[in-house]
């Protein structure tokens, strides 16, 4: 059995499992050339990154706790306040915050490709819509729930279509409007063309006299239907 001295504190060990790890042992035995650390070494200096480690969460958690004193948090404020108003960091600001939305962008229209979503002239993704929309129900202090799959499920129900008349999808509509108390849920939201949008208006579905009487089955249908929402491999 071979002896090797250690590369660090230069004492010579046997080569066995007792003075070196396994993973060194095995490099050192493949080759005469290698050299690495003996046992004791490599303990001693994980101790001292452990320590290094414990000091320095120690120092994130005060200051931490410093920051969160409120006269700090004010003083904080106040200073990022002031600091923002340079030109030149507005820029840089404004900048950060494009090539943000610009990523974050790309990723929504990622998704609508793989869903097969098709390309429409509008300003917002899918996502953008369901998250728009679940916020003004928030604020409005209605429902809000709708998740992406399901809005997609809804989109994919009514082949990406106006649900009033057919024509191209423009618009999420609420059928219970919000004003009356309808949520961005998944059984109270179809895709709209602008023009039905508008000619629905705030209108209940019983007061949808204006409407076919189709369109107007379809939407109580809506509000109770349970959408099949799609597993992970894409079957129903
Ligand atoms: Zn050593
Ligand atoms: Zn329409």
């Amino acid at each position: 059995m071979g002896e090797r001295a250690c590369s660090t504190c230069g004492q010579v060990w046997l080569l066995t499992s007792e003075h070196w790890r396994t993973r060194d042992l095995k490099a050192l035995l493949s080759d005469e050339n290698k050299s690495r650390q003996c046992k004791n070494c490599r303990a001693k200096r994980a101790q001292s990154r452990r320590k290094k480690y414990e000091q320095l969460s120690k120092v994130k958690t005060y200051r931490s706790e410093y920051r969160n004193r409120p006269e700090v948090k004010a003083h904080i404020k106040a200073y990022n306040q002031k600091r923002n108003q340079k030109p030149e960091i507005k820029a840089r600001n404004a900048e950060k915050k494009r090539n943000y939305l610009a990523i974050k962008r790309e990723e929504l229209r990622q998704w609508e490709i793989e869903n097969e979503i098709p390309l429409r002239e509008k300003k917002m993704t899918e996502q953008e819509i369901v998250a728009t929309n679940n916020y003004r129900a928030a604020t409005a202090n209605v429902e809000a729930t709708l998740t992406d799959n399901e809005w997609l499920a809804v989109l994919k129900a009514f082949d990406f279509s106006c649900a009033y008349c057919g024509g191209e999808y423009q618009v999420l509509e609420h059928i219970i409007p919000v004003s009356a108390g309808g949520g961005t849920t998944v059984d109270n939201c179809v895709p709209a063309c602008y023009s039905c949008n508008a000619r629905k208006r705030d209108m209940l579905p019983d007061e949808l006299d204006d409407f076919q009487a189709e369109v107007i089955a379809t939407m109580w249908q809506h509000l109770f239907w349970v959408v099949p929402l799609e597993n992970e491999d894409g079957t129903n």
